[in-house]
């Protein structure tokens, strides 16, 4: 262990229901100066349009990282041995403004990375990824982009209105923010207005991945595919919770049947390992209908796991093959 980096407060140090509630149990500071990634909060829910309650997505997220630990068991990824982490707080958005919101949510990120941090943001509704891009993108120019969703959030407007959780990545493309042969939208499906709903996406060079398609299947090998196709550009990774099936998260929003599985969401953010991923965030989570906390939880998880593959930390290792015990496969 790298006893110079942040470390996760652990279990045998203060129960893992004390202390303070900060992402894993990791320090908290006030910027991102010296850290190779950092959480961060945005407690917006101002642009959803059926259920809200994502405001509370970045409190419980954290309450429910609790008993995250610091070793990957499955790739051998020890984050926090490779770089220095920390909980940088949340973004002070205008909760009675989405519009001055997302200025405000740039202004923040942009002065965010002026360090060489990655963020990993904890939301908040998916209106917050458009203005976090746009910071993005001035830094590192027009991204590729991993978009694991139910819907595909390309609508020219929602009620008139331009900016709304609907609209993110038709704005991020106008904006010029995307590299539109490197685009993924995994996991979409329900019902919708007409075929245009997808097909404008595709229209755009995008490829477009319903859930039928996934049904069934292990997604590693698709992976495969989209880091052959985005090589070394630069890639954001957002991940809607309602990508996966209301059985497993139904703490959310704009819920649709018929969804991706818990381990088909860890085969697509392990299989980021090896890009170059330049921010990530899981968004959607809306505490007040998610009882159990399970939608938190995994929420909670898949952001560990997005950071157990940006690239400062996957230098340090090699994906572990899983031990076989031979008695599933019978050899
Ligand atoms: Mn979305
Ligand atoms: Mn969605």
């Amino acid at each position: 262990m790298n006893t110079t980096y942040n470390q996760p407060l652990g279990g045998n140090d203060m129960a893992r229901f004390g202390g303070p509630a900060t992402m894993m149990r990791l320090p908290s500071q006030n910027s991102a100066e010296g850290l190779g990634a950092c959480f961060l909060g945005i407690p917006l829910d101002i642009g959803t349009s059926n259920r809200s309650g994502t405001r509370h997505g970045p409190r419980q997220i954290r309450a429910e990282s609790c008993m995250l630990r610091p070793y990957n068991m499955a790739t051998g990824a020890a984050p926090f041995d490779a770089i220095n982490v920390a909980d940088i707080g949340d973004v002070a958005i205008n909760t009675f403004d989405l519009k001055k919101s997302i200025d405000i949510i740039t202004a923040h990120y942009d002065e965010l990375l002026i360090h060489d941090c990655v963020p990993l943001t904890l939301g908040g509704d998916h209106t917050l990824t458009y203005p976090v891009l746009r910071a993005i993108a001035k830094k590192h120019g027009p991204v590729a982009l991993i978009h694991i969703d139910a819907h595909a959030d390309i609508n020219d407007e929602m009620f008139g209105e331009k900016i709304a959780h609907g609209t993110p990545f038709r704005r991020a493309h106008e904006d010029g923010l995307l590299q539109s042969d490197k685009v993924f939208q995994i996991g979409l499906r329900g019902t919708g207005y007409s075929p245009e709903d997808f097909d404008w996406s595709r229209k755009q060079g995008w490829t477009v991945v319903q859930a039928e398609e996934c049904w069934g299947q292990s997604l590693t090998g698709m992976m495969g595919r989209i880091r052959a196709a985005i090589g070394n550009a630069p890639v954001y990774l957002t991940y809607d919770i309602d990508s996966l099936d209301p059985a497993f998260a139904p703490g959310t929003g704009t819920v649709e049947v018929g969804g991706l599985t818990v381990w088909q969401a860890l085969e697509i953010i392990r299989g980021c390992y090896g890009l170059n991923l330049v921010g990530c965030d899981l968004v959607e989570v809306s505490p007040p209908y998610d009882p159990s906390g399970n939608t938190a939880l995994i929420g909670a998880n898949l952001l560990y796991e997005m950071l157990c593959v940006l690239p400062s930390v996957a230098q340090h290792y090699s994906p572990a093959t899983i031990q076989s015990s031979s008695l599933v496969r019978g050899v």
